[in-house]
């Protein structure tokens, strides 16, 4: 048997449905972002990335980068094991205290990744409550329907953000039955927000702890970077709050924050913590380093949304079909897999902007799309740069316009 076959096959179905994907290879610049080399296979070409989730460009602030240098010359680079084995690093410590007060919750705890806080505290929470039943999002992320999974116990779905359909399958359920509500506040592919005094309302009602992830809002959102929990003054409301280290804050790490009982009850019984190596030290200072400047300035939170509404008007007052969206996130539909394919790279290839296209599965099929995330420093003059290099490709590969644009025409 030959099963490198195999291998071949499915790659090749991959192809075949025009979402194989591939990476470019860029070399981020520290002290120029959003620029980047590209070592393109003609050689290194400067561009400028649209679509990165260093949301506020903290990967490359200084007081983060100078934390890391520091505490890795102090400290040395790994962890030295899991914590079971190693015990825990001081700046580990420390951050877990500082995000148990960014969400205002007695505890927290640290992952290795968003994915895995997710992938393995939804089904440790739920397996601690008898017969849980676990009612989620149907738009949730991929972490959390794994999480879901791996719980083994019954999930219902409700329609995303649709609080009657929660209200629904809440009547339906035994009043006497543990319940977990999951969702995310800021859905990061369409990038619409979660109502979550609704949701709370609605838990309240019907006896249930709710779960939410807001990987894609903290440090964004709230007067200090809570999320969109801080900033709609909910955060006490939700039992469980779950974050990463790696977008806003610009590092790496994932965890949840919840009661000290909770907390110490997942640290105790999480396979994907328990079994892997904790985070390095000169990670967490850095993280540290991001939520404590974050918590006190202000300047990032304003200008990403300055900028956002910027692109946002721009883009649709040149015909772009902009999809709508009340946050940090602009999508723009394309609708399919290989012209997405195709307009990102000729982005890349003739106008040096990398905007990765997102395929099935991250959108279901015949809503492909480019995310375009502009940070703080995109300034005006890239925003015409990408207007203009978006409407030559539009115009190229024929891709639809916005309905305003096209009665207009
Ligand atoms: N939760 C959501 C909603 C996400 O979109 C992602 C990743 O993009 C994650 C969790 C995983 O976070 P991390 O990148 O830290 O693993």
């Amino acid at each position: 048997m030959n099963y490198n076959d195999f291998f071949v096959s499915a790659l090749d179905k991959l192809r075949d449905e025009r979402r194989y994907r591939v990476f470019a290879d860029l070399e981020r610049i520290a002290g120029r972002f959003p620029h980047a080399y590209w070592h393109s296979p003609e050689g290194k070409r400067d561009v400028v990335i649209w679509c990165s989730n260093d949301y506020l460009g903290m990967a490359q602030h200084p007081q983060v980068i100078g934390a890391m240098v520091d505490v890795a010359a102090r400290m040395g680079t790994g962890a030295g094991g899991t914590r079971n084995i190693a015990g825990t690093n001081h700046p580990l410590v420390e951050l877990e205290r500082e995000l148990a007060d960014l969400h205002g919750k007695p505890g927290a705890l640290l992952f290795t990744s968003g994915y895995v806080s997710n992938q393995t505290g939804i089904p440790t929470i739920a397996k601690l409550l008898p017969n849980c039943l676990i009612l989620s999002d149907a738009l949730n992320h991929n972490s959390m329907i794994e999480g879901v999974r791996q719980a083994g116990c019954d999930k219902v779905v409700w329609r995303h953000n649709d609080m009657a359909h929660l209200e629904e399958l809440l009547k339906a359920a035994d009043p006497e039955r543990p319940k977990l509500i999951i969702f995310e506040s800021l859905y990061s592919m369409d990038g619409d927000i979660a109502p979550i005094h609704a949701i709370c309302d609605l838990a309240d009602k019907y006896g249930a702890m709710t779960y939410c992830d807001e990987v894609h809002a903290v440090g964004m959102y709230g007067p200090r970077g809570g999320g969109v929990t801080e900033r709609d003054g909910a955060a006490h409301r939700v039992d469980v709050i779950e974050g990463t280290l790696a977008k806003a804050f610009g590092c790496l790490g994932g965890y949840i924050t919840g009661s000290t009982e909770l907390i110490d009850a997942v640290r105790s019984y999480a396979p994907g913590f328990i079994f892997t190596t904790a985070l390095p030290p000169a990670i967490c200072a850095a993280a540290t380093a991001a939520i404590r400047h974050l918590k006190t300035s202000q300047w990032e939170r304003d200008r990403h949304q300055d900028r956002a509404a910027r692109v946002k008007a721009v883009l649709n007052a040149v015909g772009l079909p902009v999809m709508p969206s009340t946050t940090h996130i602009v999508p723009l539909m394309i609708g399919n897999a290989e012209k997405c394919k195709m307009a990102s790279d000729m982005l890349l290839e003739d106008h040096g902007i990398y905007i990765q296209p997102i395929n099935y599965p991250t959108v279901p099929r015949g809503e492909e799309r480019l995310r375009i995330t502009p940070s703080p420093y995109h300034d005006d003059v890239l925003i015409d740069a990408l207007a203009e290099a978006l409407v030559d490709v539009w115009e190229r590969l024929q891709l639809p316009k916005n309905r305003i644009a096209l009665a207009a025409e």
